[in-house]
């Protein structure tokens, strides 16, 4: 027999969804209907949630200068067009190591864009999403799943609804565990929650889903009764993402609880749930991870974020994540 070791294999996380350009404006306030105001600043950058999950993924499993050898292999799998938009997603999920071989390029459609703006002396945004060729994926190319299976699958709301669903029934005939973060918010049949291995929620998305008021929600003595919501309807481990308030998770078959926000510097929160996703992801696939011990690693991860400016710019890389 060889002397050689041989190098385990490394578990696979494929992420099926939105790649969006986002084309942000800065501005000192809001036009009015009718009126043109000169902006602070205009950025083109790479986003949609689909494209900063699998960015997350990628950064934080591996280091800036050694693409290839990172602690799992990431898929991006979804749609964009044959125009600048797409190939500036293309060029910047290659940069940080990401399988985009699932990534078909369409010519009959326009990348997804997301016309941002920003109001600088509030914070607020105000966001309108094109889908474009997000939503040229249908339920009929994902009655199978691409091969070789994944260790997990991360899934969002921002290809057609009816796609997401066939994944769902597919990953669970195939065995595949898969994490829902429901963002935007649609109302979705029971199916979709049954057997889920993780839900990952923010505040709004758990009133919308859950049915609990935005009292409840906000009230942390509250959070296992909105919790077990989602436990009811067949959810393994419920994350509900508090903002600045922390996390609570709840884990059908373990343990719950409530792990508080670090105390940082708020730069830019653009990506911290997207951060928190992919950080918990990376987690889960090593297997056999207390799911604590996982929220914890995924709150300081999307902390980092919230110090940077951007979507999958301010996404920290791993050799980043014990740096002060
Ligand atoms: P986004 O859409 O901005 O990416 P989200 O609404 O999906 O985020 P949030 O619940 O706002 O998700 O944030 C996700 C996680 O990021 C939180 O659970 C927390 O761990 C971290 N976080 C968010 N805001 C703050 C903050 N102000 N301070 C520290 N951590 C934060």
């Amino acid at each position: 027999m060889s002397s050689q070791s041989i190098a385990p294999t490394l578990p696979i996380i494929a992420v099926i969804g939105s790649l969006n350009a986002d084309l942000t404006t800065y501005t000192s306030r809001i036009p009015n209907g009718g009126e043109t105001l000169h902006a602070t600043s205009f950025k083109v950058g790479s986003g949609g949630k689909g494209g900063n999950q699998a960015c997350a993924c990628a950064k934080l499993s591996r280091k800036p200068d050694d693409l290839q050898n990172g602690s799992a292999i990431i898929k991006m799998i979804g749609a964009v067009g044959n125009d600048a938009h797409g190939s500036m997603l293309l060029q910047d999920l290659q940069s940080t190591g990401i399988d985009t071989s699932g990534v078909a390029i369409k010519n009959d459609v326009e990348t997804g864009v997301a016309v941002i703006l920003v109001e600088e002396t509030s914070g607020e945004n105000r966001i309108l999403l094109s889908a474009g060729a997000n939503y040229s994926l249908t339920p009929t190319q994902f009655q199978a799943l691409p091969l070789p299976l994944p260790s997990l699958i991360i899934l969002q709301l921002e290809i057609p609804v009816s796609a997401t669903l066939e994944i769902l029934r597919a990953a669970r005939t195939q065995n595949v565990e898969v994490l829902l973060n429901p963002a935007p918010a649609v109302e979705l049949p029971g199916e979709a929650y049954t057997g889920l291995a993780h839900l990952v929620v923010n505040e709004t998305e758990a009133v919308i889903l859950s049915g609990c008021s935005a009292d409840e929600i906000e009230d942390d003595t509250k959070l296992p009764a909105v919790a077990e919501v989602f436990h009811g309807r067949g959810v393994k481990n419920v994350l509900l993402t508090l903002g600045g308030r922390g996390v609570f998770f709840s884990s059908s078959s373990s343990s719950s609880g409530l792990v508080k926000a670090k105390k940082v510097e708020v730069v830019d929160t653009t990506a911290a749930g997207d951060t928190f996703v992919g950080a918990y992801a990376l987690q889960v696939v090593k297997g056999d991870v207390d799911i604590k011990a996982a929220v914890l690693t995924a709150n300081a991860a999307a902390a980092k974020t919230i110090g940077k400016r951007g979507a999958q710019t301010s996404i920290p890389w791993a050799n980043e994540l014990n740096s002060p």
